[in-house]
Formats: C-alpha cells, structure tokens, sequence
C-alpha cells in the first residue's frame, strides 16, 4: 500500500502541476506586468484585437502545447527562456526574501550539521571569495568595481560593498522586480551610492570594456543559453588583472571516450530545465575550456557539491509550514513548480549529475587578448 503511494505521488504532482498551468495559463490577461505580457506576446497570444472566440481556441492550443512541453521537458527557445526566466523571478524572489532573507544561492554547510542556514548562505560568499583571491590576497586586494551578473535582490552585492570599504558594485538581472527590490534594500540599508541595480541582459551587458576588478557571478551561469557569449561577455567587461568568479550548477565531467550524459541522467536535468527556465546544462571542464579560449590565466577550479549538500534538504523543510505553502500557491504555477524540483535538484545531486561548480580566473594584463 505504501509501496503504492509512493509510486503514484510523482504522477499525482504532476498532474497538479499541469491543471495548474491550464489554470494560470488561461487565466492571464493583457493587464499582466511587462515581463509577463511580453511573454505572451512572444507567443501572440494578446498582440492586436481579435475576436473572443479566436483568443480562446488560441488560448486552448497554447495550454495544451504548454501542457505537451511541460509533459515531454521539452527545451524552450532562447526568447522563451529570457522572458520566462524574468517572469519566474518576479513571481517567486518576494515569497524566497520572505522564507530565506536576501541571498537567492546555496549556503556553505561546514560544519555539515549546522542550522544557521542565511548566515551559511552568508559564508558562502566569504569563502567563495577566499578560495578565489587567497585570503592573504583578498585581505590586501579586495575588489573596488564589481559587477554582479545575475545578482538576484542585490544580496551579494550589499556584502561586498559592505565588506570592502571604498568599493562598489553594479549588479544586473532580467526581473524587473529583483532590479527595484534590490535598490530599495539597498536605499534602506544606506548604501544606494555603492550598490545599484538594473534589468539587463548578461550575454549583452551594458557596461564598456574592461570596466570591473571583480566580476562576480554566483548561480546564474546555469540560465545562459550561450555559454560561450556569457564567458567572452564577462571577459570583456573585466579590466586587465582583474578576476572573474563563477559559481554555477553544472553537470558532471564527461569521462574521456564518453560522448554525453546518460539517457537518465538527461531526464532529471531536463526537467529540472523546465522548471527553473534553464537551457542545456554544461560540465566546469567546459566552462575552464571557454576561459582558456578567452585568453584567462591563473584558472582554478573546485567542485563544492560536498559542502553545499544539506542546503536543498533545508530549503524544502523550510517550505513545509502553512506559511509558506499559502505562499507558495499565492506565487503562482512557475513557483510551485519551482518548489517542486527541488526533490529532483536532490536527485541530481545524490546521483552525481549535478555539480556545484567553483571557477577563476584573472584577465591577463599584457599579453593580447584573441579577438
Ligand atoms: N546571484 C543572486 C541570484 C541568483 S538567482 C544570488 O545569489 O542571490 C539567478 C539570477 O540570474 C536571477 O537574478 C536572474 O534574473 C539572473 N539571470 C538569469 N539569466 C540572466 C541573464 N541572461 N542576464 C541577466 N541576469 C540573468
């Protein structure tokens, strides 16, 4: 009997994730906030006046194509991707602020069994910072310009600021709503004139070249449909000597005379893609390979999947309290959906497909740069 209810949750949520979509979906309107409404637009469903009639079938083709794609995991374009990744964050990072604080990003889980799960989240970034300048170097160096590429509600930034008198940061995002929470939080914490915010895209920053000591970009990676214009983006707006951090979800290393992942291994990661707006997943290898084709020097990496473990397992407790689960159903499709793939970011991790991955790099002072 046990046996069975165990077998048919899976179904059960997925078929509440679906008729919620259906739900969501049709229930949409043009008044919706831009990031939404530019979402539908992309599909046609609100641009010009047509009738009431012809919007609905649209409206019951659309649901249904949704309700395919959700169901086969299917890959979204890139356009899809960027406006979806915005509508996801502006539906979900108030209920995330009000569980968890202002950091959107694991926590450095040592001592393993530690409960202080913001301050982890904290010494995340402390150690992060640590392992990639040295802490003799960080102590003496420390950045002065940093660009946060993905910055989520500006919670690294405000540290950084923080924790490194003079400096000041630039943080970006797609979600219009992260970009106004993250000045206000700033503006309330006093420090508006070292941290500011914006919307826009990291495979086209809005910043001149060699503009940043410090390019930081911690669990954002993993939505870029163009690694390879990510990493050469994040090159360009690096000064020369200055250091690039990622930290990023990856898959595992491919074993050498191995082609791809496993069919299996593909399916936790594709849906896992549906659910949290990813495109193809990379390997830290790939990513090391992209740096060096840049130009990159002094290229560390580190897999952390050992020391940011308990997070997802804390993350879901936390969710398991009637405030949270209002929360959560008040967020909308997107976040419940979100909610529920943190069962199978567990899966990826325990079966060893999912990587927290730790890569650095400087920008070379001297030597030329390949076009
Ligand atoms: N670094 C933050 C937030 C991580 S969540 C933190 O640790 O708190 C991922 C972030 O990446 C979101 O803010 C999302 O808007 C941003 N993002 C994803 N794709 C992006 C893109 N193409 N350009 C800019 N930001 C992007």
């Amino acid at each position: 009997m046990s046996n069975w209810v165990v077998r048919l949750a899976p179904v059960a949520v997925h078929f509440f994730l679906l008729t919620s979509q259906v739900t969501e979906v049709s229930s949409l309107s043009p008044a919706q906030p831009a990031s939404l409404s530019s979402r539908s637009n992309s599909k046609g469903s609100f641009a010009g006046p047509v009738s009431r009639r012809s919007t609905s079938l649209f409206g019951i083709r659309s649901t249904l194509a949704r309700a395919r794609d959700s169901l086969f995991s299917a890959e979204r374009s890139d356009a899809d991707l960027k406006s979806g990744i915005a509508f996801f964050y502006d539906r979900s990072s108030k209920l995330w602020e009000d569980v968890w604080g202002e950091h959107m990003h694991h926590g450095y889980y040592v001592p393993e069994d530690r409960t202080d799960h913001v301050q982890a989240q904290i010494d995340l970034i402390d150690e992060v910072l640590k392992w990639a300048y040295g802490a003799e170097d960080l102590a003496h160096i420390g950045p002065k310009r940093v660009v946060d590429v993905g910055c989520g509600i500006g919670g690294s930034s405000r540290h950084i600021v923080r924790k490194f008198p003079g400096s000041t940061a630039q943080g970006i995002t797609l979600s219009p709503y992260q970009a106004n929470r993250g000045n206000e939080l700033a503006k309330e914490q006093g420090l508006s004139d070292r941290a500011t915010f914006q919307v826009a895209d990291a495979l086209n920053m809005p910043f001149d070249d060699s503009s940043f000591d410090l390019v930081w970009s911690l669990e954002s990676g993993e939505h870029m449909p163009d690694k390879r214009k990510f990493v050469n983006e994040l090159m360009r707006v690096a000064a020369p000597g200055g250091r690039l951090i990622i930290v990023t979800w990856c898959h595992r290393d491919l074993e050498p005379g191995e082609a791809s992942l496993s069919k299996k291994e593909e399916k936790i990661l594709a849906k896992i893609n549906r659910a949290y707006y990813l495109p193809k997943w990379c390997s830290v290898a790939d990513y090391v390979d992209l740096l060096e084709k840049e130009g990159a020097v002094d290229i560390k990496r580190e897999d952390w999947s050992y020391i940011i473990a308990p997070f997802w397992k804390a993350v879901i407790q936390s969710s398991l309290n009637l405030k949270s689960v209002i929360g959560l159903l008040k967020s909308g499709f997107s976040t419940v959906r979100g909610a529920y793939a943190m069962l199978l970011m567990l899966r990826g991790f325990n079966a060893g497909v999912i990587k927290f991955g730790l890569i650095t790099c400087t920008k070379p002072v001297t030597s030329e740069l390949p076009p």
